[in-house]
């Protein structure tokens, strides 16, 4: 499929710090969008349907999936999570560049459907670091964070699938480094051709056939 927008899928075990990242990248870049997926797990806290998830119950899960309306769908931690078709092929077409902050079987989904789709893995410096992440957080019991941390084994082994690889150790860092990705996509010579077609028309650079 043709891409003029970017997609950027991000993924991180948990605690590794994915969601404070993309919160931040998502204030200082307007032109990224979100977008948002659809779950059975239960709204936890302050979350609102339609804001954080769509949350659904699983008949209607089984249904989108029946109708084809998922670009992937993964389990994770016992529930389904799935990325609306609807969400993203019309957006990305339109020019629009959206964030997937998904699990890795999702990620490798995207990668089968959009070969430049752009992966990026989020990695805790430690496991000592990471397990105090997830101690600190208070959300978990010491067997859910003993779980966490074997599954963050897991997700992390499949590290080199991915195109980027960005050490939250110091918050700031990430974030310039994540800055830094999504900034470069925008450079490609066909971005720039798009975005910039203005200047490229007054040089008199007209794409090869
Ligand atoms: P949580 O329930 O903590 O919000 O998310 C649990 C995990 O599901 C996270 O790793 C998150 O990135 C992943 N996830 C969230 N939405 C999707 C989705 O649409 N597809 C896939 N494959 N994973 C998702």
């Amino acid at each position: 499929m043709q891409q003029p927008g970017n997609l950027f899928v991000i993924a991180a075990p948990s605690g590794a710090g994915k969601s404070s990242l993309v919160k931040a990248l998502l204030e200082v870049d307007a032109q990224l969008k979100l977008s948002i997926s659809h779950t059975t797990r239960a709204p936890r806290g302050q979350e609102v349907h339609g804001r954080e998830y769509y949350f659904v119950s699983d008949a209607e899960f089984d249904r989108m999936i029946a109708e084809g309306a998922f670009i992937e769908w993964a389990q994770v931690h016992g529930r389904r999570y799935g990325t609306s078709r609807q969400a993203i092929e019309a957006r990305v077409a339109a020019g629009e560049d959206i964030v997937l902050e998904i699990d890795y079987q999702g990620a490798l989904q995207i990668r089968r459907q959009f070969p430049a789709a752009v992966l990026i893995f989020i990695l805790p410096p430690s496991w000592d670091e990471l397990r105090a992440r997830l101690q600190r957080r208070g959300e978990d019991s010491p067997d859910v964070i003993e779980l966490r941390l074997r599954n963050a084994a897991q997700e992390m082994a499949h590290v080199d699938a991915f195109d980027f690889v960005i050490i939250n150790e110091v918050f700031e860092r990430a974030l310039f480094d994540l800055k830094t990705i999504t900034h470069s996509q925008r450079l490609r010579v066909a971005a720039q051709r798009r975005s910039r077609a203005d200047v490229f028309a007054a040089l008199g650079l007209t794409p090869n056939p």
